[in-house]
C-alpha cells in the first residue's frame, strides 16, 4: 500500500509558490450536504473551509441525482426537496465565506513535514490545507457511456456529458439522449438557450417527475422540443467536430444535423484517485475512527459522510453532519493544540460570519415594572 505522499517542508523559495495556492485552514474534497454543512460548523469555530468537487455544482447526490424528491428524514423539516435541503446549506454556509473549486477532481494529495497538506486537482490547482475533510460521497459520478463507435474521438468536440456551461449550447442544434430526469430537465432548460432541441429516447415512457414530463409535451406541442421516440442514437459524423448524427427509429435509419450530442444515460459512483492515497479502504469506504473523531489512518485526513465506514455506519444526511461536527471539534485541537474550546450554543452566542454579519436572538428588554 503506497503511504501519502510526503515531501520535505517547502523552502524559502517553495514557501513563495505556495502563496500562489489556495491557502485555507480545512479543505474539503465534496459539496455534498456534509461538505457543505462542515463550513457552518467550522465557522463556528472561525476555521476557514475552501471546497473541492468535479460536479460543476454544490450538492452532492442531492443536485446530481434527485434534486425535485423529498427528503423526509432531515430533522426539523417534515418534508424538504433535495434541491431546497443544498439552496437552504449554501445559505446557511455564506457567512464563512468558503471558497470552491467546482468542475475539477482532487488527485493527489502530499503531506509537508510541517503536518499540512497540498492537494491537487486534475486542472492543476493546488490547495494548501492545515486538515483535510474528505466528504466525497460516493466517489466522483462517472458518466455511462452509450456503445457509439468512435464516440471517445468526439469527447469534448460535440460529445458532452455532462451540462457544465449552459453558454456553451448557446444558438447550437443539440441533442439530448436519455429518458430519465437529467435528459427532461435539460430538454426543458436548453430549449430556451439552444437554437433546436432534440430529445431521443429508446421507449415512448420517461422515469421522471410528472411535472417536467407535463412540461416536455407542452414544449413538443409549442415545437420548443423535437422529440422522437423510440429511437437510439447509432453513429455520429464530423470530421474534426461532430456535425450530424444517425439514428434507428422503427428500423429505420435517419441522419439529423447538430452541433452537440449529449448522452445522459446516468452516473456510476467510484471513488477514483481517493483510493490512491495510501487510507485503509474498505468495500469501497475509508475506514475511520469513530469512537473519536472521524480521522483515518492518516493523521490529519478524516473522512465524513457516505465516503466514510465503521461499524453501525448508516449513510443518510444526518449521520454526515453529526460527524461533520465532531470532525471540525477535532480539527481545532489539531491546528489550536492546547487552546480549549468551549461548546457555545449558537443561540446564545449568536453567529459571527467572516463576512462581518452577525446572527443573534433579539436581546431582552431589561426594563423595571413599575
Ligand atoms: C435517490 C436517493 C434518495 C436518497 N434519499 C435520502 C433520504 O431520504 N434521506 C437521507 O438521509 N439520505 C438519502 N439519500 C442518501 C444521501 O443522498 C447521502 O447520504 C448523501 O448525499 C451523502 O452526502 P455526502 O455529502 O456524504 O456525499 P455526496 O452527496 O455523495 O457528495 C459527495 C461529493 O463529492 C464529490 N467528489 C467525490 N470524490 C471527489 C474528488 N476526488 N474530487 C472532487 N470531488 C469529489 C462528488 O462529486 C460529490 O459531489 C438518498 C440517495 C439517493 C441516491
Amino acid at each position: 500500500m503506497q503511504l501519502c505522499n510526503s515531501v520535505p517542508k517547502p523552502k524559502s523559495n517553495e514557501r513563495s509558490k505556495l502563496k500562489k495556492m489556495i491557502e485555507t485552514d480545512i479543505l474539503i474534497i465534496g459539496a455534498g450536504p456534509t461538505g457543505l454543512f462542515t463550513v457552518f460548523e467550522a465557522g463556528l469555530l472561525k476555521l476557514k473551509c475552501h471546497i473541492i468537487d468535479a460536479l460543476p455544482q454544490p450538492g452532492g447526490q442531492l443536485s446530481e441525482l434527485y434534486p425535485k424528491k423529498p427528503i423526509y428524514d432531515i430533522p426539523g423539516l417534515p418534508d424538504v426537496l433535495a434541491g431546497d435541503l443544498v439552496n437552504n446549506l449554501m445559505e446557511q454556509i455564506k457567512q464563512f465565506q468558503p471558497g470552491f473549486t467546482l468542475s475539477e477532481t482532487a488527485e493527489t494529495i502530499d503531506k509537508l513535514d510541517d503536518g499540512t497538506f497540498i492537494v491537487t486537482t486534475n486542472k492543476g490547482t493546488k490547495h494548501h490545507a492545515k486538515a483535510i475533510a474528505i466528504a466525497g460521497g460516493l466517489g466522483t459520478f462517472e458518466p455511462r457511456k452509450p456503445e457509439i463507435d468512435r464516440i471517445s474521438f468526439y469527447e469534448e468536440k460535440g460529445v458532452e456529458y455532462f451540462v457544465k456551461d449552459p453558454e456553451l449550447f448557446r444558438d447550437k442544434k443539440i441533442v439530448i439522449a436519455g429518458g430519465g430526469d437529467s435528459a427532461l430537465d435539460w430538454s426543458i432548460f436548453l430549449a430556451d438557450v439552444a437554437s433546436e432541441v432534440t430529445l431521443i429516447h429508446r421507449r415512448n415512457e420517461f422515469r421522471g417527475a410528472l411535472d417536467s414530463v407535463e412540461k416536455l409535451q407542452e414544449y413538443k406541442k409549442l415545437g420548443l422540443v423535437n422529440l422522437i421516440t423510440p429511437a437510439e442514437v447509432i453513429s455520429l459524423h464530423g470530421e474534426e467536430h461532430l456535425n450530424a448524427i444517425t439514428i434507428n427509429k422503427d428500423g429505420n435509419q435517419e441522419t439529423i444535423k447538430t452541433d452537440y450530442f449529449i448522452p445522459l444515460f446516468g452516473l456510476t459512483p467510484k471513488l477514483g484517485a481517493i483510493a490512491n492515497w495510501g487510507l485503509e479502504i474498505e468495500k469501497n469506504a475509508i475506514k475511520v475512527n469513530n469512537a473519536l473523531d472521524y480521522q483515518t489512518n492518516i493523521p490529519g485526513i478524516y473522512a465524513i459522510g457516505d465516503v466514510n465506514t465503521y461499524p453501525g455506519k448508516l449513510k443518510l444526511i444526518l449521520c454526515g453532519f453529526h460527524e461533520a461536527t465532531l470532525m471540525c471539534q477535532s480539527v481545532y485541537q489539531r491546528i489550536n493544540p492546547g487552546k480549549k474550546y468551549v461548546l457555545k450554543y449558537t443561540t446564545v452566542s449568536g453567529v459571527d460570519g467572516f463576512d462581518g454579519t452577525r446572527k443573534e436572538a433579539e436581546k431582552a428588554v431589561v426594563k423595571s415594572i413599575e
